[in-house]
């Protein structure tokens, strides 16, 4: 058994100024502007249009995919948001005993000290049991009943930007669970140095009821 940090990682866009002149060149469309742009009219352009007159929609033209490695309590919230796109580790495909012989489990960042030890062993005998039933003859299939929510899992998600700050804003809140907005958190943090503007009045731990009014 094996105890990891969650993570996430931006893996595209690579070059978020880029990624935002891409937006302006598509939304310069509507008036036939295309010539207006130099290398630097982007965030005048984007200050104006999205922030100022509230034309999310143009934000929609570049895409962001994020590496997550969760537990499966925060996949399962993760998937509600229907308009991205997804790729989970399975474990019905995946046989843990092929890939290492041992499960990656992540610890509640809100454990207390009097849970630690009931916790521990509750993952030491599923991991056991999981491991026997696949002696057994057991398909990783039904053997994956006995695993707990605390079982990593890596997911892929990509989705367009104006998407991303609508999950930014719902799940870095107050009211966001701890072990969601532990990875939530930092990865917004990346988003605004990845990417200006379009991410700079979400702030971290604010209350839901204040980020839903915001524009997106
Ligand atoms: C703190 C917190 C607690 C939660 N607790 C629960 C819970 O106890 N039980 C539970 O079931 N869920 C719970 N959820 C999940 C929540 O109800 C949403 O399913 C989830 O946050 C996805 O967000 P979303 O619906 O805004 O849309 P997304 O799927 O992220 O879509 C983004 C936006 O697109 C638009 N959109 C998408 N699909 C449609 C559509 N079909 N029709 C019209 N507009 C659409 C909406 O404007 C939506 O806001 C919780 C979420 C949070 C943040």
């Amino acid at each position: 058994m094996k105890i990891i940090k969650p993570s996430a990682i931006i893996l595209t866009p690579k070059d978020g100024i880029a990624a935002l002149q891409f937006i302006e060149s598509m939304a310069r469309i509507s008036h036939r502007s295309e010539d207006m742009q130099t290398n630097e009219s982007w965030k005048k352009f984007l200050t104006s249009v999205v922030i100022q007159r509230g034309d999310w929609s143009v934000v929609e033209h570049s895409n962001s995919t994020v590496v997550f490695r969760v537990d499966r309590g925060v996949t399962h919230e993760l998937v509600r948001h229907r308009l991205f796109s997804f790729t989970q580790e399975s474990t019905r495909f995946v046989n843990y005993q092929k890939k290492g012989g041992e499960l990656e489990f992540i610890k509640p960042v809100l454990l207390p000290e009097t849970g630690q030890w009931h916790w521990e062993q509750a993952m030491i005998s599923s991991e056991r049991e999981y491991f026997e039933l696949l002696k057994a003859g057991v398909r990783p299939q039904e053997a994956r009943s006995v695993l707990p929510n605390a079982l990593a899992a890596t997911i892929s998600v990509t989705g367009n930007l104006r998407n991303w700050r609508w999950f930014l804003l719902a799940r870095t809140t107050q009211e966001t669970h701890p072990d969601f907005r532990a990875v939530t958190v930092p990865l917004l943090v990346q988003f605004r140095d990845l990417i200006p503007i379009l991410f700079d009045d979400i702030e971290p731990n604010a209350r839901q009821v204040n980020n839903f009014q915001k524009p997106h």
